[in-house]
């Protein structure tokens, strides 16, 4: 029972994709009602109800973690819906434009609004949500916050906006991890390599010529699904971590070991 969370109320900001959908599923699964935050109202509700079909418990709630006042209201309304708050992951990110060599991804060919937009969700919104989330959030609680293998090394897949908030995010997560310490809430960072989810926009990641790229790249030679975080998600949100704060956890086929 490690990893029971029964009777537990979690928030998931970007679940009706990807790692975020794949988190929201593990978590009901385990037993904790979820708080669905996405920008995108269809796939909140679809999520939603696949959860619901399993007979989770759910709550789903549009608003955009980069708008300090939309993240704070959907935060507190879900605290509110469910009556506690025990699991937050800070989860929602977007890319923008190419990495390298491509113009996009340069020095110069970085476009102002993409970098904006990038800083606005990937930094601002995880620290938004970080922020609305510690005074609600019950001591023994539990953050976790996706980062990005980008986080630690240059990565021609991305432009610059993204490597600086994915590094920039773990360095938040060691200093919250200081102050929510004395109140037993941990926080951690989950760093993924390449997963296959709408990142990088539909069908994108299925390019042939990609297929070369990670069996180059990565160990285990393919990209994971999203499913294969549930694991690692579990064991963050859950009692079976009950040691591990302020760090940063790797999920990437082997990609930094290289
Ligand atoms: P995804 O695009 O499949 O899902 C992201 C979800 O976040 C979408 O449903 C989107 O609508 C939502 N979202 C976007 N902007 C938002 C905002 N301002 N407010 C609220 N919700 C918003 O992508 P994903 O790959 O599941 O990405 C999830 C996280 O994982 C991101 O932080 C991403 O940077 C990180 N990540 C992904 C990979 C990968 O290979 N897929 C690798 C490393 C890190």
């Amino acid at each position: 029972e490690m990893f029971d969370l029964s009777g537990e109320a979690a928030v998931v900001t970007g679940a009706g994709s990807g790692l975020g959908k794949a988190i929201a599923e593990i978590l009901a699964q385990a037993g904790a009602s979820v708080g669905l935050i996405d920008v995108d109202r269809e796939r909140l509700d679809a999520v939603a109800a696949g959860i619901e079909a399993q007979g989770g418990k759910t709550f789903g709630v549009a608003a955009d973690v980069a708008a300090v006042d939309s993240i704070a209201a959907a935060v507190e309304d879900i605290k509110d819906y469910f009556g506690r708050l025990d699991i937050v992951f800070a989860n929602a990110g977007i890319s923008r434009g190419p990495g390298f060599p491509e113009a996009g991804g340069t020095l110069a060919g970085t476009q102002q609004e993409d970098w904006d937009a990038v800083v606005g969700v990937n930094l601002n919104g995880v620290f938004n949500t970080l922020r609305a989330a510690s005074p609600t959030i019950g001591d023994g609680g539990r953050i976790v916050v996706t980062a990005s293998t980008a986080g630690f090394r240059a990565d021609p897949m991305v432009g610059y906006a993204y490597v600086a908030t994915k590094a920039a995010v773990l360095n938040i997560v060691r200093q919250a991890a200081l102050e929510l310490a004395p109140r037993g809430v941990r926080i951690n960072a989950i760093a993924p390599g390449p997963f296959r989810t709408n990142i990088a926009g539909e069908g994108a990641l299925d390019a042939p010529e990609l297929n070369g790229l990670w069996a180059e790249t990565i160990p285990l030679g393919r990209m994971a699904h999203p499913d294969e975080l549930k694991g690692l998600a579990l064991l963050l949100a859950s009692g079976a971590s009950s040691f591990m704060t302020g760090g940063a956890y790797v999920i990437d086929g082997g990609a930094l070991a290289l």
